[in-house]
């Protein structure tokens, strides 16, 4: 059995004539950059997001970029974040002469912890000027404390919410929790569409959900060059803009992303059990990614979306061998992300120092992603399990 990390095939064939119809339309209609599709989508994913205004850009990195560009982000500023996450996160504050300071993550959610963001600003560094928490793998980040600590020191956050759109935190309320959607917390909410996350599309995209009408409108003209009106550029922006093609093609996915979302809550539930019948967990050679907000979700799969598992991760020993002898058997399995942004050479060579953050590097030495996609059946889901016990039975661990 061959089972790759993900498959596209599955998740298109039911949907390929709907969105063939729909790029004859645009093409048709000769309106490929920005106009109605991209304002409609705009729209639809606002809502989805519940934030009032959706800006699509032409990637996640942008939707970054131009976020921290809105935000007035520049040489000399330092922004804290995750370095447990990928390279776009710092990517997009270097770019702009900025440096990041990075916190340490919580080890259970592979997450900012809050303890350490407020042990790093506490020493007083008033050059740090904003906050990217990062949705790592789909599930949210603790915004109610990110939220505070941030309103304490006056930061505006910009939430990296690339791998957990429809991702829900649950904010206490009085008599249970409400369930509020991944990029609605902080000042930008910034979205990804690369093919491989949950809602993709055919090519590049993004989008910066944005709280605030007169941030809105200044990401809205950063987007296409700083010009407004056109020609005349007041400030500096880019090309920035998403494809009207792309929009109408996400603008179809995004109606089926609730359930591609259960179905791949179905299928972590489906590992969990399989692998508590291995032993593998109780041995400590394997430990499941922990949900930690399902214990609030009335249902683990068809309750709120506690966890969109972008990525489903699990920690493991001997992680290269493991991961070299699951390829060996057709099994597909990533590593998100071997080399933690505080050790990527490019940010080394400039002479950036910051504090050890044993648990980011912990992490990149232990995880393994495994397929997760919708469209996964029982067998496969076996078949990988299997793959992990005979690797461990082979040597000797079990
Ligand atoms: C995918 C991703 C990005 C970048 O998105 P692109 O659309 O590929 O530019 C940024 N941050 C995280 C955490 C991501 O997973």
């Amino acid at each position: 059995m061959r089972v790759p990390l993900l498959d596209l095939n599955g998740q298109l064939a039911p949907i390929r004539a709907e969105i063939l119809a729909e790029i004859t339309r645009v093409m048709d209609s000769s309106m490929y950059i920005m106009g109605p599709d991209v304002a409609k989508f705009e729209e639809n994913v606002a809502a989805y997001c519940q934030s009032p205004r959706g800006i699509g850009v032409s990637s996640g990195t942008d939707a970054l970029l131009c976020a921290l560009m809105g935000l007035g982000i520049g040489p000399g500023d330092k922004v804290l974040t995750s370095s447990y996450s990928f390279f776009a996160t710092m990517g997009s504050v270097l770019r702009l002469g900025a440096t990041p300071v990075f916190a340490d993550i919580d080890p259970r959610t592979f997450n900012i912890s809050p303890a350490k963001m407020r042990e790093l600003l506490s020493q007083g560094d008033k050059s740090i000027k904003a906050v990217i928490p990062v949705h790592l793998y789909g599930q949210c980040a603790a915004m109610d404390e990110i939220m505070a600590i941030a309103a304490e020191y006056d930061l505006p956050v910009v939430e990296d919410a690339a791998q957990a759109i429809g991702a829900c935190f649950p904010v206490a309320e009085a008599g249970g929790v409400r369930w509020q959607r991944a990029g609605s917390f902080g000042a930008v909410g910034c979205f990804s569409f690369f093919p491989s996350k949950n809602l993709g599309g055919m090519g590049d995209g993004g989008m910066m959900t944005v709280q605030d009408e007169v941030l809105a409108e200044q990401l809205d003209v950063i987007r296409v060059h700083g010009g407004k009106p056109k020609y005349y550029h007041g400030v500096l922006g880019g090309n920035f803009r998403l494809d009207a093609i792309q929009a109408a093609i996400l603008d179809v996915k995004l109606r089926y992303l609730p359930d591609w979302h259960k179905g791949r809550r179905r299928n972590a539930q489906i590992y969990e059990a399989l692998f508590q019948k291995t032993g593998l967990v109780e041995k400590g050679l394997v430990a499941l990614p922990q949900a930690v907000y399902r214990a609030l979700a009335d249902d683990p799969v068809n309750g709120a979306d506690y966890h969109i598992y972008n990525q489903f991760v699990i920690r493991v020993q001997d992680r290269d061998a493991l991961r070299d002898y699951l390829l060996q058997h057709e099994v597909g399995a990533e590593i998100y992300y071997p080399v933690p942004l505080h050790r990527q050479e490019c940010l080394v060579k400039t002479g950036w120092q910051g504090p050890a953050l044993p648990e980011t590097d912990k992490a990149a030495a232990e995880t393994l992603a495994l397929p997760i996609f919708p469209e996964l059946s029982k067998d496969m889901l076996e078949f990988v399990v299997a793959q992990i016990l005979e690797f461990y039975q082979g040597r000797g661990m079990l």
